[in-house]
């Protein structure tokens, strides 16, 4: 079991490029406004999820687990 993540997308932020689905297609989506959806936090392992993070463009992912802030 991995933790629990916890998995934000600041909408605002998002630009919907997509790299995020490329990344980890299971944890993330884009929706009908062409923004990043959480689909299911435990999609994909955590260094998965964290490498999608960081190839957020504008770093608009946002991931917490059980000992608080693991990205950014
Ligand atoms: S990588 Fe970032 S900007 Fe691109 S869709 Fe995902 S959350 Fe949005």
């Amino acid at each position: 079991m991995p933790g629990e993540l916890k998995i934000e997308v600041d909408r605002d932020l998002c630009i919907g490029s997509g790299d995020c689905v490329d990344s980890a297609p299971a944890v993330f989506e884009l929706d009908d406004e062409g923004k990043a959806i959480v689909l299911d936090p435990n999609g994909a392992p955590e260094d998965e999820v964290v490498d999608a993070a960081r190839n957020c463009p504008v770093t608009a992912i946002f991931i917490s687990g059980p000992e608080g802030e693991i990205y950014p």
